[in-house]
């Protein structure tokens, strides 16, 4: 079986790992700000703020920005379920915004048209996270200047991102945004085995995430109720947890954060071969977008809703390990019990009947491209 993803663990990967098992520190060592140097480089902003998941980084994003019971996060359908759930952790409400059926990203018209009706219905949400779907940024200029109209914050979920551009800049610039996250799970772009980032150019929201995902504990008499009892003394200032990252996964990070451009363009060449040998056939390719680079995480096709199980299954029984991202999220269970239902967001539920994500990953040989595509092309004759 092709897989649809698969990481790539280099010899220089390894010593690093090793050189972290022989030294003084699995965890709260050098490794780690090390690590968040190469990431918040890669997005050109001040501070990333290294955890042990993208969902703890979500999570520490939206307490960063206060979010708490009563209040409503918005994001999109077409995601995983943790750009929901971050604001169920904090006790807040969820609601979602279709999709431009284009780029199976978050709509700016579908957002406007909301924000208008919610700000009628005095139910703005403080928080909207939208999602930049494999690899492909969304407009964040127009969601930007959406958000600032209405005084919403932004909290992009870049899983999928990282090594991508928009508009000339580097996706995690948070040029349109309060914070960006990362994930390092070994599906993504880059691997630090579990692991993600806030990454932001605001000093007191960097200041806050790292605070809140050590428990919430400071050592800086600045911040204290009243001077140190002594050399040994810390604060706990609020309810944080503990969502570190560990040099052994930082240092792994660090490692493969140094091929991170080399990683995009590779997965950007299969991507052009894709578009260019899959485009005669009766299917829809890869979103673009102008003046984007995606970080192709996923390559996702379209096959008309008649054929998509058949095409699906058919691929598997070929030995082409499709995937489908993703499940509507206002489907699942979970949230159909809030009292989402099948046809709240139409552009979304079209989208699942249709996606499939074929196989891409940076060590993908030209001979296993060619037999994805043999068997595309085999399935879409049948
Ligand atoms: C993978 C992913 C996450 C969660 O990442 P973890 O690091 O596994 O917690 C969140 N959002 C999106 C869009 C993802 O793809």
């Amino acid at each position: 079986m092709i897989p649809y993803g698969r990481q790539d663990i280099l010899d220089d990967d390894i010593e690093a790992v090793v050189a972290v098992l022989r030294s003084d520190y699995l965890t709260q060592g050098p490794a780690v700000p090390r690590f968040e140097a190469a990431v918040a480089r890669a997005a050109d902003v001040p501070h990333a703020v290294a955890c042990n998941s993208a969902t703890s980084a979500l999570h520490l994003a939206c307490m960063a920005l206060d979010l708490g019971p009563g209040d409503l996060l918005w994001t999109s359908p077409i995601t995983f379920v943790a750009s929901a759930n971050c604001a169920r952790y904090c006790g807040a409400d969820v609601d979602f915004v279709d999709i431009d059926p284009q780029t199976a990203n978050m709509c700016p018209d579908r957002l406007a048209e909301k924000l208008a009706a919610a700000k009628a219905a005095g139910r703005l949400p403080k928080i909207i996270v939208p999602v930049h779907l494999a690899g492909l940024s969304c407009d964040m200029a127009r969601i930007g200047a959406l958000a600032r109209d209405y005084g919403v914050r932004v909290i992009e979920d870049a899983s999928h991102a990282i090594g991508g551009r928009y508009h000339g800049v580097p996706v995690g610039a948070c040029s349109h945004s309060d914070i960006t996250v990362f994930s390092f799970h070994p599906v993504k772009i880059v691997t630090s085995g579990e692991g993600g980032a806030a990454v932001t150019r605001d000093d007191a929201l960097a200041a806050r995430m790292e605070r809140l995902r050590s428990h919430g504990i400071t050592r800086d008499p600045g911040l204290m109720t009243h001077d140190p009892d002594g050399p040994w003394y810390y604060q706990q200032l609020e309810l944080g947890w503990n969502y570190r990252l560990t040099d052994i996964q930082a240092a792994l990070g660090a490692s493969q954060m140094t091929r991170l451009t080399d990683y995009v363009a590779a997965r950007n060449r299969l991507a052009d071969r894709y578009d260019a040998e899959l485009g005669e056939l009766p299917i829809g390719l890869a979103g673009r977008a102008e003046d984007c680079l995606s970080a192709f995480h996923l390559y996702v096709i379209r096959v008309v809703q008649e054929r998509h199980r058949s095409v699906f299954e058919g691929l598997r029984a070929r030995g082409i390990g499709v995937n489908l991202h993703y499940i509507p999220v206002h489907l699942q269970p979970y949230y159909r019990a809030m009292g989402f239902a099948e046809g709240d967001f139409p552009a979304a539920e079209q989208y699942y009947r249709e996606a499939i994500s074929i196989p891409l990953f940076p060590t993908m040989t030209q001979a296993m491209q060619d037999d994805v595509i043999a068997a595309i092309r085999s399935e879409i004759a049948d």
